[in-house]
């Protein structure tokens, strides 16, 4: 029986997790894909710059734009290729 509540077990099923997903890469690269320029960034979209909203209001009055609103939260994983300026 899974119980995701208890931390224990959400840490079991994050370690098996990032496994998969290790071993799924490994698979990847093994196929002749080139993941050297992979990357796994977090991703977070606030409301709107004029959203009057609990949240984004407190964030102005204590000028932290990380206390906005979110509308998204997630992650992004990305090959970055090409890009030779940075
Ligand atoms: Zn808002």
């Amino acid at each position: 029986m899974l119980n995701f509540k208890s931390p224990s077990n959400r840490d079991r099923i994050l370690a098996l997790a990032m496994r998969q997903i290790e071993k799924m890469l490994k698979d990847m690269q093994n196929d002749g894909k080139d993941l050297s320029h992979l990357k796994l960034k977090k991703f977070q979209k606030t409301h709107h710059i004029d959203c009057k909203c609990k949240l984004c209001e407190e964030a102005k009055r204590k000028n932290d734009p990380r206390l906005r609103g979110l509308i998204e939260d997630g992650f992004k994983v990305y090959v970055d290729g090409g890009k030779k300026s940075e």
